[in-house]
């Protein structure tokens, strides 16, 4: 078997290794050995031969997603075992796997995992698999072997890499089952019922992310007119009807998510359609052309800004859709209002609903900051995996 092909960094760019950091960049490189293809285990040295990392090799800017700083150990089968099984027991130390309660839950979030490149959603019987890198593509067989027999009852699991490997990627990735087949789609969110399309979904098919936000936001809607835009399958409309909402609108530019809404909201509340009703419209149209007031407005939007470059529009994006939010929520009420572009930051995200908020020159105060579920870990040495920032604003 041949020796794990080493890549050799240049002068004093050890130190985020060193601070553990899990990314190398393109420009951090000196020199590659012979050989190396995109998906490669490399051996990571500094520039004086010196042991750093074991890692996936990538063609792109981060060249290298780093798997461990052990050079013990061993990229085997045992390990991608471990990585999963302790990802398992945070998640049941979490309280997140309750059979009849809640079977739906994020196992494997990438670098807060310890498995840079890789997005693992579970979803009752099934497990949802999501390759980011090409190294992780080229262990999908093996990482679901591992995931079928370290997690009790599961039967299925679903690859779908198509659009998230890059494009150029020398590998033709199809969507489809590794094991099992089985469509099946009900999970259950603390105590909720929510069909989960992950064949035709967005991302694995359903926004687990938001989970403590939605019971948030559950807690607060008693008695409330509540407006929830960027709804895709319900869930915030779920949680506010059982939360005692008065009405719910639930609105999304796309028809299909809007359907599915509908089915979430019947499941759980056959005999209460009075309360929801559901439209497929884009978000600035139906803000222009619906004068209703609300008592507690959603926003959550797609990711405005998927890179840097975008980052002006992207901001400008959520300046404008909050001012809209202000301009349709009655006194005495709650805006939450949502970012998951990681190419925004906090700051900037608060800036840009700060500018909305004076536009619209109302006393409005922030009541909490809120981010991503703990199913949703942020490795601290790796600030960028903190990508969704939201805020609950009091606004009178
Ligand atoms: N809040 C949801 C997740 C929202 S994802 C949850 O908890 O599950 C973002 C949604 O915005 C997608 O469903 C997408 O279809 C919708 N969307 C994108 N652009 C839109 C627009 N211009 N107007 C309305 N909805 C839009």
């Amino acid at each position: 078997m041949r020796e794990t092909p080493v890549i050799s960094l240049k002068p004093k760019k050890e130190e985020s290794v060193l601070r553990f950091h899990p990314w190398i960049f393109s420009g951090a490189i000196r020199s590659m050995e012979d050989g190396i293809k995109e998906g490669d285990l490399v051996s990571l040295r500094d520039s004086g031969g010196n042991f750093l990392a074991w890692g996936h090799y990538q063609v792109g800017s981060i060249a290298v997603r780093i798997l461990s700083f052990k050079e013990e150990e061993c990229i085997d089968r045992a390990f991608w075992q471990q990585k999963i099984q302790t990802a398992y027991r945070l998640r049941e130390a979490l309280g997140l796997i309750r059979p009849g309660a809640n079977n739906c839950y994020r196992l494997i979030h990438g670098e807060g995992d310890g498995l840079p490149g890789m997005v693992v959603d579970v979803y009752d019987k099934t497990a949802v698999m999501q390759a980011h890198s090409v190294g992780m593509h080229q262990v999908r067989q093996l990482l679901a072997e591992v995931l079928a027999d370290s997690l009790p009852g599961l039967k299925n699991i679903y690859y779908k890499s198509e659009t998230t490997l890059p494009y150029y990627a020398p590998v033709e990735a199809e969507d489809g089952y590794l094991i099992g087949g089985n469509t099946d789609s009900e999970a259950l969110e603390n105590g909720l019922r929510f069909r989960v399309d992950w064949l035709h979904g967005q991302k694995t098919g359903f926004f687990i992310d938001q989970r403590e936000n939605r019971s948030l936001l559950e807690h607060y809607a008693g008695g409330r007119v509540v407006l929830n835009m960027f709804c895709y399958t319900g869930g915030f409309s779920v949680y506010a009807l059982r939360g005692g909402a008065r009405l719910v609108h639930s609105v999304d530019s796309s028809a299909k998510a809007v359907e599915l809404t509908k089915q979430n909201v019947a499941a759980n509340f056959p005999a209460d359609d009075l309360r929801h009703a559901a439209f497929a419209e884009d978000a600035f149209r139906y803000f222009k052309d619906n004068g209703q007031a609300y008592d507690l407005i959603v926003l959550d939007p797609p990711a405005f800004a998927k890179h840097r470059s975008a980052l002006h529009n992207a901001l400008k994006g959520y300046q404008r859709l909050n001012a809209r939010a202000f301009e349709q929520i009655l006194p005495g009420g709650l805006l939450f209002t949502f970012s998951c572009s990681q190419a925004v930051s906090k700051e900037q995200f608060r800036l840009a609903v700060f500018s909305a908020a004076a536009e619209s020159g109302r006393k409005i105060r922030i009541l909490h900051q809120l981010t991503q579920g703990p199913d949703h870990p942020i490795n601290i040495y790796h600030p960028e995996g903190e990508y969704l920032k939201g805020l609950v604003l009091a606004v009178e």
